[in-house]
């Protein structure tokens, strides 16, 4: 099979879909294509954190003022995926007075909001608080959902007439007399929504240009092209706790460090992060260490956390680029900024350009300047319009308030259902059938799940991360396979089951260095229900139960082993 557009665009994490957008809105014919499914990548396991800059204010002031500059176009462009936390950045005894200085001093250089609290204002705002926090700055932090926000770009671009095309893998970049001209796709389903059992299939895709942009695999696609990417993957570790302990984004407020920050998210805090470079951005060790120390360090600016549950722990793998020499080699010193490698120029090879580096909170800008690169070769000129023209679903945020009337949203559950589906609420939850609570942690109703359903195929993962069922404290326990359900009449039992198992698979996954206290009681609830109802002890493919590990000691489990309760 062979189809032809102006550009390819390699990479459905926020980079991807981001360009994509911006150019179908310019008027260029574009695809995207993606291995897995959108956020398959790095964008779909980071903190979710939507940057005031802050964290930059000291050490890189540039990156700082474009993390303040798009923070604010997010909030304007993509209301319903950002949640207006604000950020502290505390100070604990030994702390540097200097550092809390330089802090303060660089936020407002940066133009970044910042006002000093004192301890017991801090506390008043977040009571979960160390006694010993002496001190904290207030900026504009934010939590932001990568998955909706990825889905909403790629809604847009679509409606501007892009191809998006999910798991399809780029096998080989085509070079023909010295340049790029397309690429060699392998899908593992057939265009569109996922289904299982599709027959696999090679496409060439020809193009004018190809923009690589897949992160931490830049250097997979660069070298396909015989270029030379030298992306320095460096792995984080996060770990989700039950419940929001805190409701604002708390910061250490130090040089640099792990385990220094503890996003709220949802019904969740997600505690955050390492910094270790890695050989592969597919396979790198997941280990338990990592996790005990986001606890125990997180601990002692929040001291819940110690007694907290852990619902689950996940790892990302950061896209880090510096330019050939620089030589530097720890990798938390490796800039955070982006790079836009225009291969041309670099290596004498026309054709293609790869983007690498920056940050989720960039994604719109970095965007923004490969649009306008391509756009330049190709002799289109139309102006960008993504800073102005909202996402799908972020339209009129005052459509959320009358859907909050209209649909009796005083309930939490519709409360809920309307921030996830922003404008599409009404599209979504009107319906004349019965509507009932699919995931009862979440609070996803049937009307969104099969609205995902139309959209994702029999993708339950893509369905998840569309409404969030299945990720809150039961993981899927008592909701996996009411979701499989859904997937009936429009697909066989067979195509259920499978979507069933790559749900339940991953669910687990992220559970294998969480299995202590409270969490392994509701873990084996969820085993024992599976197994006894569902013969899943008899049939548990793709649970590599050989990762688990044995999970570590509670307050509890010491008390009762020295005797005392
Ligand atoms: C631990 C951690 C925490 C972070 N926290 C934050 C945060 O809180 N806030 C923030 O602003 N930033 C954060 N970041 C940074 C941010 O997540 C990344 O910079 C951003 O998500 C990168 O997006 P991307 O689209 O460039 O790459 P990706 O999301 O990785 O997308 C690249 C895509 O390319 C696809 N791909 C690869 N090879 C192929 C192929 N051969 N064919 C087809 N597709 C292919 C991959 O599957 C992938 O989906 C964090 C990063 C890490 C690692």
């Amino acid at each position: 099979m062979e189809s032809r557009t102006a550009v390819v665009v390699v990479g459905g994490g926020a980079t991807g879909v981001g360009i994509a957008r911006d150019l179908a809105m310019r008027g260029v014919d574009v695809t995207l294509v993606e291995q897995g499914n959108l956020t398959h990548g790095t964008t779909g396991r980071m903190h979710g954190l939507l940057h005031s800059g802050a964290r930059y204010a000291v050490a890189d002031r540039a990156s700082a003022e474009e993390c303040i500059a798009e923070n604010r176009v997010l909030r304007e462009i993509a209301a319903h995926c950002v949640e207006e936390t604000g950020g502290l950045f505390v100070q604990r005894p030994g702390d540097s007075d200097d550092y809390f200085a330089e802090k303060l001093a660089g936020c407002r250089d940066c133009g970044i909001p910042a006002d000093v609290l004192t301890g017991e204002e801090a506390r008043a705002m977040e009571p979960a608080l160390a006694d010993d926090v002496q001190r904290a700055i207030r900026v504009p932090d934010g939590a932001v959902d990568p998955f909706r926000l990825c889905v909403a770009n790629a809604l847009d671009a679509e409606a501007h007439g892009a191809r998006i095309e999910t798991h399809a893998e780029v096998t080989d970049v085509l070079v023909e007399d010295g340049g790029v001209v397309g690429v060699e796709v392998e899908h593992t389903s057939g265009p569109g929504s996922r289904t299982h059992g599709a027959t696999e299939e090679d496409e060439v895709i020809r193009a004018e240009h190809v923009v690589n942009a897949t992160g931490a695999w830049a250097g997979e696609i660069g070298a396909m092209a015989g270029v030379d990417v030298d992306v320095r993957p460096s792995k984080g570790c996060m770990v989700v706790m039950n419940c929001r302990q805190v409701d604002t984004v708390i910061n250490h407020c130090r040089p640099k460090g792990d385990a220094d920050i503890v996003v709220p998210h949802e019904t969740t805090a997600i505690l955050g992060t390492t910094d270790e470079e890695v050989d592969d951005p597919e396979d790198y060790p997941e280990e338990q260490w990592e996790v005990e120390r986001m606890i125990d360090d997180l601990a002692r600016l929040v001291p819940v956390l110690a007694d907290s549950r852990t619902v689950r722990s996940f790892w990302g793998v950061r896209p880090l680029y510096e330019p050939p020499g620089t030589g530097t080699s720890d990798s938390t010193d490796i800039t955070r900024d982006y790079f836009r490698l225009d291969h041309a120029d670099r290596d004498n090879l026309e054709g293609m350009t790869t983007i690498v580096g920056g940050k989720f909170t960039t994604y719109r800008l970095m965007a923004e300047e490969i649009t306008d690169h391509v756009c330049g070769l190709l002799g289109v000129d139309a102006p960008c319009e993504t800073a102005e023209t909202p996402l799908p679903g972020s339209e009129r945020p005052g459509d959320l308030d009358a859907a909050m009337a209209r649909y009796g949203l005083r309930s939490p559950v519709a409360r809920r259902s309307a921030q996830r589906l922003g404008s599409r609420t009404s599209e979504v939850l009107d319906t004349a059938d019965p509507n009932p609570v699919l995931c009862g942690c979440e609070s996803v109703t049937r009307a969104e799940v099969r609205d995902a359903i139309d959209r994702a195929g029999t993708d339950l993962n893509a369905v998840r991360i569309r409404t969030r069922a299945s990720m809150g404290n039961c993981q899927g326990g008592f909701c996996a396979h009411r979701l499989a359900n859904e997937l009936h009449p429009d697909y066989g039992s067979e195509a259920a089951s499978a979507a069933l198992d790559d749900l339940y698979a991953e669910r687990w996954k992220g559970q294998r260095h969480a299995l202590w206290g409270d969490q392994l009681s509701q873990a084996m609830l969820t085993h024992a229900l599976h197994a006894a109802t569902m013969n899943r002890d008899g049939r548990l493919e793709g649970v590599e139960f050989d990762a688990f590990d044995a999970g570590r000691e509670t307050a509890t489990d010491a008390a009762s082993a020295s005797g005392v309760e």
